[in-house]
């Protein structure tokens, strides 16, 4: 990188203070909530038409027949691309458009992007447009201040990110958008702050788990089997033999907050005998003998675990109650998976950008791996790219909380780590 880039950067960046600030709040103002995904087309269309103004070439990509997508609630995702002056790499910045249900206690308003102080509040605002917004300033003062780069810049706006990411990153990823021949470097905006570089996540397994039983009348229970007791003897061993077990399965993965630097287990519900009363009924409920039981889990492992080991472990203390316990017998449905994944530190993205908040921000960057997954795994998977981490303005724990907010000196540090990783990674000195 040429020696005077950093402050030339800098100034341009913090020249585009008012854009940033008017771009968050614009994008703000679309309340592209998911479910069902309300907005997505407005979205794609308002950054369609601001970077192809900036020399992007756009594409509106809608992810037909993936989960959710219908004429009513259509999947729409944008890719937009700038190319350099000569052939080279291409960095990708990959942000998802969607954001949560509002929920209660809000004293700001959700969908309003109100400005007060440095603080810029609304539904999304960490979560993640004001990634967003700052990769996309980030683009543009590098592409001002580096007219003859080399290579080419992409920006994406993606769609479920929140719901699995299956009309959004998943579909671009099956089609090709992230094949390694057309990107080489992916910046996913995520809110894991301004220091930290986040280079992947634990990998998840969600099933259902039914204990079966025989109905009979309450007030002759010896009659039946009740699915509800089997499934007490399925708790009971996870609460004392699995739970044990798992928190002694630590992990060398840096996951933050250091309690998921281990496996987790969490029941997601618990549903047995008789169906909830409708809203409104007023009487008694019957009694009868639970002939089911369902549990819903929810195991978050390791890079260190195999999945099939992981999914055994389940089975062999379901198939233990199954011949130690008279009467007991379950089912056990898959409903989702993913593996971990974690970027190498030597891998050029990892290099560049630590090196980059190194410059703005005067420390070693913090590595940390997520807890919960995002869309790292579809580029990883579906899209065979390894090269790809989450950075991005924002506090984690403001995510999906009433009166999120994120910080617009934050958004410009990141912004300005950003464009010097373009520099470093695109600017023709640098090579
Ligand atoms: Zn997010």
């Amino acid at each position: 990188m040429e020696p005077d880039l950093h402050p030339r950067l800098a100034a341009e960046i913090a020249a585009r203070r008012d854009d940033l600030i008017a771009l968050t709040q614009d994008l703000i103002r679309i309340p592209t909530l998911n479910p069902p995904g309300r907005h997505y087309r407005e979205i794609c269309d308002y950054l369609s038409d601001r970077l192809s103004a900036r020399g992007f070439v756009t594409a509106l990509v809608r992810a037909e027949g993936a989960p959710g997508d219908s004429e009513t609630w259509p999947r729409w995702n944008m890719v937009a691309r700038r190319e350099g002056s000569a052939p080279g790499d291409c960095v990708h910045f990959n942000s998802h458009h969607d954001v949560v249900e509002v929920g209660h206690g809000w004293t700001r308003e959700p969908f309003g992007g109100e400005l007060d102080g440095d603080r810029i509040y609304g539904r999304g605002a960490c979560d993640m447009k004001g990634g967003l917004a700052a990769s996309i300033i980030a683009a543009e003062a590098f592409i001002a201040t580096c007219p003859d780069f080399t290579g080419a810049i992409e920006i994406s706006a993606t769609a479920d990110e929140e719901s699995g990411g299956y009309g959004g990153v998943a579909y671009l990823a099956g089609q090709g958008w992230f094949d390694p021949d057309r990107v080489q470097h992916v910046i996913i905006p995520e809110p894991l702050h301004k220091d930290r570089i986040c280079l992947g996540h634990r990998g998840v397994w969600w099933a259902e788990v039914e204990t079966k039983g025989r109905i009979a009348h309450g007030s002759m229970p010896f009659l039946g089997d009740s699915a509800i007791r089997h499934m007490g003897a399925v708790l009971e061993e996870i609460e004392h033999r699995l739970y044990p077990h798992l928190s002694t399965k630590r992990t060398a993965m840096p996951v933050v907050p250091e309690g998921a630097r281990q496996s987790t287990l969490n029941i997601n519900s618990i549903h047995g005998g008789e169906a909830e009363a409708e809203p409104g009924f007023t009487g008694l409920p019957a009694p009868c003998v639970a002939d089911r039981c369902r549990i819903v889990l929810d195991r978050r492992f390791l890079i260190e675990e195999a999945l099939p080991e992981v999914k055994a472990e389940m089975t062999s203390l379901l198939d233990g109650l199954k011949s130690s316990r008279p009467g007991f017998d379950y089912t056990i449905r898959d409903l989702f998976e993913v593996q971990p994944t974690m970027t190498e530190r030597a891998a050029p993205v990892v290099r560049s950008t630590a090196a980059a908040i190194e410059k703005v921000l005067g420390q070693g960057a913090d590595f940390v791996v997520s807890p919960g997954t995002y869309d790292q795994k579809h580029i990883d998977r579906i899209g065979r790219l390894k090269n790809c981490i989450a950075y991005g303005p924002g506090l984690l724990h403001l995510a999906h909380q009433p009166d999120e907010w994120v910080g617009v000196q934050d958004m410009q540090d990141s912004a300005l780590v950003m464009a010097l990783v373009l520099a470093d990674l695109l600017a023709p000195a640098a090579r």
